[in-house]
């Protein structure tokens, strides 16, 4: 049942979305275990929207312990098509600055703990990730941005790394070597999951500070950074309420509609029964109508 078009993923800072109407809470169980927080379903512009707090409300979750497989299953599971994901992050250049947007256009993995895909016990997909983020709700978003007076610097490239400890100077001056616009410890997993799952995905990401390569700079410094914090909330939340009604009118041309088209590589008739009952929602169109019992069933 399509319970929301439009995900709102809230990161560090974003943990209720200002401007959505609430109509109710959905838990949402997957076989992939409990989402970060319970979905809270809303309406903007009579568009309705399911936002989910990354960290769980109150910030319990730490990056490496959030459940990225069951937040994006459950976005599925919801009908959500398109997903805008906020994220504070540390700018690498000096030309970004903290309370800026940046919306990235690619990621660098540096992460180390993380299930970062559906498939696997049985079957095997393995989809096109070149562009990771689908340019048609970046695009949207751009154009939010000028509309609602937002700065918003238009492409970039988000490092992921797993924290939660900040970066060493070293890694940091490395980084900045490789080109990296941003750092963060969140958003690449959620990209790659919503790719497999045909979601649109765009991340908005919120500078809160310098990273430590900055000589002049301390060191990155907690306090400082949750100050800026609430400043881009507010920021993110304009920039979403903006974006959203021309998001959702949108036609979805783009690859991530068919993004598992030709990527499972498993021969259908050997997918063990439970995987394919337990990816319905995500590969349910790709197998053959029997094989999904439940799909069947009214
Ligand atoms: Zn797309």
């Amino acid at each position: 049942m399509k319970e929301a078009q439009i995900g709102v993923i809230g990161g560090s800072g974003l943990y209720a979305m200002d401007g959505l109407t609430v109509l109710f809470e959905r838990t949402v169980p997957t076989p992939f275990g409990e989402p970060s927080d319970p979905f809270v379903i809303g309406e903007i512009d009579g568009v309705r929207v399911a936002f989910l707090s990354r960290h769980g409300r109150g910030h319990r979750l730490m990056p490496s312990e959030i459940n990225n497989r069951a937040n994006l299953f459950a976005l599925k599971s919801l009908g959500v098509d398109t997903i805008v994901s906020v994220s504070a992050v540390g700018s690498m250049k000096e030309e970004y600055r903290p309370t800026d947007i940046v919306l990235t256009h690619q990621f660098i993995d540096r992460t180390r703990h993380r299930p970062d895909t559906f498939f696997g016990n049985g079957i095997v997909a393995h989809v096109s990730f070149a562009d990771p983020i689908c340019a048609a709700v970046s695009f949207g978003l751009s154009h939010a941005a000028r509309e609602a007076k937002v700065k918003a610097h238009i492409g970039g490239v988000y490092l992921c790394m797993e924290g939660p400890q900040f970066s060493t100077r070293a890694e940091s001056n490395l980084y900045r070597s490789w080109g990296v616009d941003v750092i963060g410890m969140t958003n690449l997993q959620e990209a790659k999951l919503a790719r497999e799952a045909e979601i649109c995905y765009a991340t908005i990401a919120m500078i809160t500070d310098y990273d430590c390569w900055r000589e002049s700079d301390e060191a990155v410094n907690v306090q400082a950074i949750l100050g800026y914090l609430q400043t881009n909330a507010e920021t993110a939340s304009t920039l979403i309420r903006q974006a959203i009604p021309s998001l959702a009118a949108r036609k979805r041309e783009c690859l991530c509609v068919n993004a598992l088209q030709n990527a499972i590589i498993t021969d259908r008739r050997i997918i063990p029964q439970q995987v394919k009952e337990d990816l319905a929602p995500i590969v349910g169109r790709y197998m053959e109508p029997e094989d999904i019992s439940h799909l069947s069933q009214p």
